[in-house]
């Protein structure tokens, strides 16, 4: 059995790695330009429980599980670290936590509503919800934990695969350089471009700004998130302030730079949220794509409709670093032993036109 893997994220390369685990070696990963060029490599690297489907929350619950355990036995510390989640809320959305609130402490992972006051950071003095549960990694330590691995043991291409060959199954791909390479198995962890090889795939990128700031005295320990002033930040653990701001842009492939205007407002929304960053000067900013799909949920497993061997996991919008350890494991039970975990079957690309969205709108 030939595996072809197309992509070297977070997800292609904790697939192939627990591949490998599992005593295969016959399997050949392709990345059209170096390990992780995409989102794994552009990511907040943040891991959170508290999405607004269950589906999502109890993905979340085992993923994260998973996280934590794997990340022990990593070549490189991926240095999770229990931080927070806080939003910050006003009258209109603190019904909405009410309710997430019951569906999550339903769940185990129920957090508290607090005055903002006890934050002494922030300039906002209303109510907040704190999800203590939630925190940090480091997105790097966990591709190249994998990737050492992996390296010497397995075939690596680098070269953009352009087709998917199939005839009754799946025959292997056909790459930019025109060769061909022949594989039982096809597994598309292309993140943001997946839908470019299995077109009936509908994942769409998002092209998202991130940016970190000098670095002043650590006290932003969780994930701020104000999504009145469309801003999210926290504090690397040397100080600077990395984070975001809400900038909807059509789907589409921009290319990765930042913008003057969005730094500003991003600068601007530290200053007005963070006590004592007055003055503070913007060190380094990047993008990346949010891999969305129609609910806003991932695709894993495989279709119906599809020749056989033909695999997919991608779509993760903006949370998807975290669950590449336990993606990579769920589908490598599948394609290796055919294990099929519950959340093939809800996170299958066939959800869509069965009409089985599982509607995420957390997306940070
Ligand atoms: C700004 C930003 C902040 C984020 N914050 C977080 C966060 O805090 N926490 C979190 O968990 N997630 C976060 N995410 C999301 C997360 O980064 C992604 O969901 C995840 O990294 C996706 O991993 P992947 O392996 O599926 O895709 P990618 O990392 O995008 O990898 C896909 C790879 O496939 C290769 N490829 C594509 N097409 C081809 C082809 N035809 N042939 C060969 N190779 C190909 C690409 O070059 C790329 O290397 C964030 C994303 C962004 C952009």
């Amino acid at each position: 059995m030939s595996i072809i893997v197309i992509g070297a994220g977070g997800h292609g390369l904790s697939l192939v790695y627990h591949l490998y685990k599992k005593g295969i070696s016959d399997i050949i990963l392709i990345e059209k330009n170096r390990i992780g060029y995409g989102s794994s490599g552009r990511n907040a690297s943040r891991f959170r429980y508290h999405f607004n489907s269950k589906e999502n929350v109890n993905f979340a619950i085992e993923g994260i599980r998973f996280l934590i355990r794997e990340s022990k036995e990593m070549k490189y510390n991926p240095l999770l670290l229990k931080t927070g989640y806080l939003w910050l809320l006003d009258n209109e959305n603190i019904d909405i936590f009410r309710k997430l609130d019951k569906t999550w402490s339903s769940l185990g992972v129920g957090g508290k509503f607090m005055d903002c006051n006890n934050f002494d950071f922030l300039k906002y003095g209303e109510t907040c919800y704190f999800a203590p549960q939630d925190g940090s990694f480091h997105h790097d330590y966990i591709l190249y934990s994998y990737f050492e691995v992996i390296k010497d043991k397995i075939k690596i291409i680098y070269d953009e695969v352009e087709k998917i060959l199939v005839d009754d199954k799946v025959r292997g791909v056909k790459l930019k350089s025109n060769k061909i390479i022949d594989g039982d198995i096809v597994a598309v962890t292309a993140g943001a471009w997946s839908s470019l090889l299995i077109n009936d795939v509908p994942i769409y990128p998002e092209k998202k700004e991130i940016y970190i700031t000098e670095n002043i005295k650590f006290k932003v320990k969780p994930l701020v998130i104000d999504t009145n002033h469309e801003i999210y930040l926290s504090q690397t653990l040397k100080g600077e302030i990395i984070g975001g701001i809400e900038d909807k842009k059509d789907y589409s492939f921009y290319p990765f730079t930042i913008s003057l205007e969005n730094t500003i407002k991003f600068l601007k929304g530290v200053r007005n949220l963070i006590k004592g960053t007055e003055g503070i000067g913007i060190l380094r900013g990047w993008s990346g794509y949010y891999e969305m799909t129609p609910d806003h949920s991932h695709i894993m497993g495989y279709s119906n409709n599809w020749p056989d061997g033909l695999y997919i996991d991608a779509g993760y919008s903006g949370h998807g670093m975290m669950f590449s350890p336990f993606s990579g494991k769920i589908m490598a039970d599948l394609i290796a032993d055919n294990i099929k975990s519950k959340f093939i079957n809800i996170f299958s690309p066939d959800r869509f036109k069965n009409n089985q969205l599982i509607q995420e709108n957390m997306v940070i």
